[in-house]
Formats: structure tokens, sequence, C-alpha cells
């Protein structure tokens, strides 16, 4: 599918250092571990029934940081991410809206994509769309049901066939997989996160409360597609495990998205992988906070969402966006108040009239200027930004000419063209 255009990443003179960052299946934060000099992410991406709000964004800001780290450091990356352009919740808005569920998906993700492109986003290497990949989530959920670690659970009359579940007892006595592996949550917290993130502990025919739907099969009223477990569509987790070995080395270097999806989407996806390789899904799972928004945490059924694309049609300048939202380190829980983005406009202001005063290149830098030494070294300590702003505000104040580097730096590592 395709994603959106590549913001301008200038080079900077020698290597930044390789990033070290929170590992939620440690509870530490430890040097990044690339494979040579390579490294694969996966982010899941969004279910396109309503626009990018604060919080999506603040979870691609922080990814994107670590790539153009990553990539200071010498290092080539490889980025997947899916859209779910098939699941419930998008199907249940496109019937309350009276809308066809192809035409919502396609309009919200155009528009995460315009998002994505205002924010300088780096875009994903590949950027997939699950109605893209279902003959080979149905083969891989074929393999699961050869290996003993699927079953099939009955459907009402009006279905083609039997919907067919993980048997996560199964994936834990015949494979390195068990439930906790990542999240390091209770057996309690896990029971009550997988009924409010999606599960079904109480569907009659399961083996286990915690064992995650992998195939949908068709309905009357639903899309489905024809495949060699008869016609039916994805479930949620095996749907990002697909994509991300499609197109990524196993283990995967980092998995990474929001923190409401440690469980049970990612615990899911990495007891689907390992059952599928036989390899560790893996080497970082790393998640970011959860943004809140009068008083809440911000989210589509709460209806709280503060819009990239809202914020950028009343006219402020999307740099302030993304300064606002690099201001909060990504793995802090945090709330927006409105007044962040005029600070954060006021300090976009300040740096453009220091950009403004540099001398055009006339100190030709070939090292690392100071600026650059203070970035590089605030990043790679777990993608740490505010502390990165706070570099860059010192030299501001103290009002000395930046060279181009300093201004190439703000650009490459924190997505900031001060020239625009
Ligand atoms: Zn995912």
């Amino acid at each position: 599918m395709r994603s959106w255009a590549e913001p301008v990443v200038p080079r900077l003179p020698g290597l930044g250092d390789l990033p070290a960052l929170h590992d939620t299946s440690t509870g530490t934060v430890h040097p990044t571990e690339v494979d040579g000099s390579s490294a694969g992410l996966y982010v899941c991406g969004i279910t396109p029934y309503d626009a990018t709000h604060l919080g999506h964004a603040s979870t691609y800001l922080a990814f994107d940081t670590l790539l153009r780290v990553w990539r200071d450091a010498g290092v080539e990356v490889v980025y997947a991410q899916n859209t779910t352009d098939v699941d419930d919740p998008l199907l249940e808005r496109a019937t309350a809206t009276g809308v066809d569920w192809r035409e919502l998906a396609d309009g919200q993700t155009d528009l995460f994509r315009s998002d994505m492109q205002h924010l300088a986003v780096v875009p994903p290497t590949h950027y997939v769309a699950v109605t893209e990949v279902v003959t080979d989530v149905a083969d891989a959920v074929a393999r699961l049901l050869d290996r003993g670690l699927a079953y099939p659970v009955p459907t009402d009359a009006s279905s083609a066939g039997d919907d067919l579940y993980f048997d996560v007892r199964a994936a834990e006595r015949d494979t390195d997989w068990h439930l906790g592996l990542e999240s390091r949550y209770d057996a309690d917290t896990m029971a009550r996160f997988f009924a409010e993130r999606g599960g079904d502990p109480d569907r009659p025919g399961k083996r286990d409360p915690l064992d995650p739907l992998l195939w949908r099969a068709a309905r009357d009223d639903e899309p489905s597609w024809p495949t060699t477990l008869g016609a039916g569509r994805p479930g949620w987790h095996i749907e990002c495990t697909v994509i991300a070995q499609q197109h990524l080395d196993v283990p995967i270097t980092v998995n990474g998205g929001g923190s409401d999806l440690v469980f049970p989407h990612h615990e899911m996806s990495t007891a689907h992988g390992t059952a599928l390789t036989g390899r560790p899904y893996a080497v970082h799972h790393t998640h970011t906070g959860m943004v809140g928004y009068q008083g809440e945490k911000m989210s589509k059924s709460l209806g709280n969402l503060v819009k990239v694309s809202e914020l950028v049609a009343a006219g402020h300048d999307p740099r302030a966006v993304r300064l606002a939202l690099l201001a909060h380190h990504y793995r802090a829980d945090w709330e927006w108040f409105d007044a962040e983005l005029a600070a954060a406009e006021q300090r976009l202001g300040r740096w453009v009239a220091w950009a403004a005063t540099s001398d055009g290149g006339a100190v030709a830098a070939t090292a690392p200027t100071p600026l650059v030494v203070g970035l590089r070294s605030s990043l790679a300590d777990d993608l740490d930004t505010p502390s990165a702003l706070d570099a860059v505000d010192a030299v501001v104040s103290r009002g000395t000419a930046p060279s181009e580097v300093d201004v190439d730096a703000v650009q490459a590592l924190l997505g900031i063209d001060l020239r625009a």
C-alpha cells in the first residue's frame, strides 16, 4: 500500500551512538541490539475509523525519533507498519454512520497519511493493509492448526464455518512463549485487559478465557475473503505477526506501539510469532505512554480527541504540534493542555529566528558541533526528547549564530525544519 512522502533528513558529520531503549519484557533500558548494521522496526498502525489524535501522533513520533537516531548511528532501518482496515470497530462505525466500510477506511487512511506528512514522520518502508494479506494470514493460521496450537469454536447458523482460536495453554507447553513473557502482568491484570481490549473471555467453546481469535468465519453482513480456511477474515493479533514476519528479519529488533497494546495485542502477536518460527518474536518490546485530555485518556470511545488534522486546519504550524509532543518523554503518561501548543509555537518562533541568523555555511563543519553531540547524547538515552529540546533552547538562548550543521541537526534528529 502507498505510504506517504519522505521528509528531508540531512546527514550529520560523524556517527551518533546506538540508542538505549526501554524494554517492557525486562522493565529495563538497554542498548538496542542491531544485527550488524541493520535493524527491523515494527509499529502497530491505526484502525482507520477516526482521524489521528495526539495520542497516536505521540506514539509515531517516538518511533520516528528512534528511526532517526538509528540512521544517524549508521544503521539501516527496515520499518513495517500495518493498517487494520477491516476490524469490528471499523465495521461498527461504518454501519452506525451509513458509510461503506472501505470508503471509511480509505478516507481515514488518507487523513492519517496527510497527518504523518505534516508532522514530518519518516514513512514505513512497508505500509501494509490487512486486506492485502488475508490469504497469508489464513496460511499462517492453517500452520497453527496443523501444529495443534489452534482449534475451532462453533458459530451461529448464519456463518460459513467455525471461528478459529489460538490455544494459549498448548502454546505454553509446546513453544518457548508463556503468558506474561512480554507484559509481566499478573493473571488478574491479564484477565481485565483481555476483556477491556477486544477480547471475549466468556465466549462458549473456548478452552481458556484468554485464548485470542485467530480467524473469524464469514458472517452474512460482514466482509469476508475466500481462503483455504473457508471464507472469513483475520483476527487482530495474527495480522501484525504475519505482516511483521513477511517484511522483517526474525526476531524483530523493536516491536512497538502504545502501552495499551502490551496486553493482549503484543503478548499474543509474540505468541503467534514464536509458534510460527520457533524463534523469539522481538528483541525489544517498546511502548509509549498514554496521552490524556480533560482528565481522561484520549480515546475514540470517550470522544475526547484532539486531532492533528484539526489543529493544522485551524492554522497551527505542524512543526509546533511536533515540538509540543516531543516536549514529553515517550514513556510518560501525560495530559494535553491547549496552552502547550502556544508554548511550542513560541519555542518554534525563537528557534526559527535563531536559525535565520546562520551565516549560510561559512562554518563548514566536518566534525560534530557541541549541539550535535548534545542532541545525540540525549536521544541515545532512551529517546530523551525533553532534554534534547532543552539542549537546543540553551544554544538558542546564548544568541550565537548557528552553523548550518546545527540547523541540520534539529531537522535530522528532531524533525523540525527551521528553514521552512
Ligand atoms: Zn499490531
